[in-house]
């Protein structure tokens, strides 16, 4: 029994009649491992989560959490919890209750429940608000109620189905904030279903991008952002360009990009293509230019503010877009495989 990992997946795949949702994925991720998994709508990532919960059964391949074979087992019987996106608190009942209901059902004593409830409601910072009823808070309180109750059957995983969705964008970075660091104090994995390639960079060990069915590539978010592994990689989580060269297609970060000429600046005689400034995007630090090239293709610089704003340009203006040889990143456009040895060391270290 290989206990190096909370949760394996091998060779999983999931059918829902002509539909291939799932497509023969594999997946280690290391014990104690805050795992986002990522990708474009209808890519199989509510899918995977809920056959690792055991709300949907596999068609083929089995699920591993920590060493054991959880594949036909229920919900219950697999050392995970789930949080969902509506969190489903019971409205009639406080949150203590709340929180110490599935104590209830096991049998466990009015007096113990409660007192594990509290230890809960205290960890997510909740205990002054046991006796509210959750229309009585906010949509961030009812989220941490709704965390405390997944987290008191102590699960070696627990699951999050985009957890910060209904959160205004203030209380999504608060909330994000506390959840990392419960994931860290409670030392378990947390696998986490997101549509926001910000949030998953922000919170993950491990990045999984699917796509249609498929783990496109896995690994920590540093890696996937400076070694996108395809066009789609690069594009999907953003602030990259993809372009062509003779070498097949090759990434450049847009904030390593500049608007000048080729032969001003640091990059004297470096790469660059001409084209049509189509848009301007003020975002506080960092201004967005987007470009159309001659060749057709869509790129974008990430200037600074003060860089920007001392030679402004406009839509409809010509610009070159201007970057250094070394910041070019070819891409294979193949799919990685699960994490090698090494990333899987190197997660364990961290
Ligand atoms: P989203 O980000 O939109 O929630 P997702 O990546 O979570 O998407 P899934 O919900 O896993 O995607 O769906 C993967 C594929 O499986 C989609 O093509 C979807 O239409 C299909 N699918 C999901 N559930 C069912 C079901 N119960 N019956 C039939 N097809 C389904």
């Amino acid at each position: 029994m290989d206990t190096r990992f909370d949760v394996e997946l091998i060779s999983v795949t999931k059918r829902y009649g002509p539909t291939l949702a799932v497509d023969t994925i594999s997946l280690r991720i290391p014990r104690a491992t805050y795992c986002c998994l990522l990708g474009p709508s209808g890519c199989g990532k509510t899918t995977t989560l809920r056959m690792i919960a055991g709300h949907e059964a596999v068609t083929d391949g089995d699920i591993l959490i920590h060493g054991q074979n959880v594949s036909d087992l229920p919900p219950i019987k697999r050392g995970t919890a789930m949080m969902f996106q509506s969190y489903a608190l019971f409205p009639h009942m406080s949150c203590l209750d709340n929180v110490a209901f599935s104590l209830k059902m096991r049998g466990v004593a009015k007096q113990e429940r409660h007192n594990r409830a509290r230890e809960y409601l205290a960890l997510v910072h909740m205990a002054d608000f046991a006796t509210r009823l959750p229309a009585q808070l906010s949509g961030g309180q009812q989220q941490r109620i709704a965390l405390a109750r997944a987290l008191i059957n102590r699960p070696r995983v627990l699951l999050l189905d985009e957890p910060l969705s209904a959160l205004d964008p203030f209380l999504r970075v608060k909330v994000r904030e506390e959840l990392k660091r419960l994931q860290r104090e409670l030392a378990i994995t947390f696998i986490h279903v997101t549509h926001s390639q910000d949030e998953a960079m922000a919170l993950a060990d491990l990045m999984v991008v699917m796509e249609n069915g498929h783990i496109r590539q896995s690994a920590p978010p540093r890696d996937v952002f400076e070694r996108p592994v395809s066009p789609f990689i690069a594009r999907f989580i953003g602030s990259h360009n993809v372009l062509r060269s003779n070498q097949g297609p090759v990434a450049v970060r847009a904030d390593r990009c500049r608007l000048g000429t080729p032969q001003d600046g640091p990059h004297v005689n470096g790469p660059y293509v001409n084209g049509k400034v189509t848009a301007v995007e003020y975002q506080g630090s960092m201004v967005r230019v987007a470009l159309l090239t001659e060749a057709g293709d869509e790129v974008s610089a990430l200037v600074p503010d003060q860089t920007f704003y001392r030679k402004p340009t406009e839509p409809g203006d010509p610009a070159t877009l201007v970057w250094s040889e070394q910041d070019t990143h070819a891409l294979s456009g193949e799919d990685t495989h699960p994490l090698s040895e090494q990333d899987t060391h190197a997660l364990m270290e961290s």
